[in-house]
């Protein structure tokens, strides 16, 4: 969606692209990450000192109930903390690494194709899709693997110990 397609969007809804609102969405749109509020409050507050996190909170909850941006929660592996981006992408899955936080996403038309079936096999219409997928990715399996074996050794080294001392 381009910015005056955006602003149309907010008028038709009577809501106002004021200079803080626009800022936000920029700050969504081009960092292309999935940013937390917290982490837009800082960005937005360095753009533009007089910007407090209040401000800030509240017009993200303005964007999101005008539909410009979406809130994830990309499986919690974070905390509570939500992440946004902006509506402008055509329709992904999220896969979230829960080890490192690393968020890839999935363009592909399997998701099409599954919103279509879903429609027809339950006479829906679907509004909002969210596909979000929690598993461990190539650098941190490697990690885990490691630090699974470290722990085993640590067992065999503890148990080996117990019965040294029972000997
Ligand atoms: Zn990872
Ligand atoms: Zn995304």
């Amino acid at each position: 969606m381009s910015l005056a397609a955006t602003k149309d969007t907010l008028k038709q809804r009577g809501i106002r692209l004021t200079r803080q609102r626009q800022l936000l969405l920029e700050l969504i749109d081009q960092s292309g990450k999935h940013l937390d509020a917290e982490s837009l409050y800082q960005m937005a507050h360095e753009r533009d000192p007089k910007l407090n996190r209040v401000t800030v909170y509240r017009t993200l909850k303005l964007l999101k109930e005008g539909g410009l941006v979406d809130e994830l929660d990309l499986l919690h592996y974070g905390g509570d903390q939500h992440y946004y981006e902006t509506r402008t992408k055509q329709e992904h899955a999220h896969i979230v690494c829960l080890r490192c936080g690393k968020v890839e996403e999935f363009f592909g038309e399997v998701l099409q194709r599954l919103r279509r079936q879903i429609e027809a096999t339950f006479g829906f219409q679907i509004v909002v899709a969210r596909t979000e997928i929690g598993g461990y990715c190539a650098h941190c399996q490697v990690l885990r693997a490691q630090e699974m074996s470290e722990s085993r050794a640590t067992d065999e080294l503890a148990a080996a110990g117990g019965r040294a001392q029972r000997a």
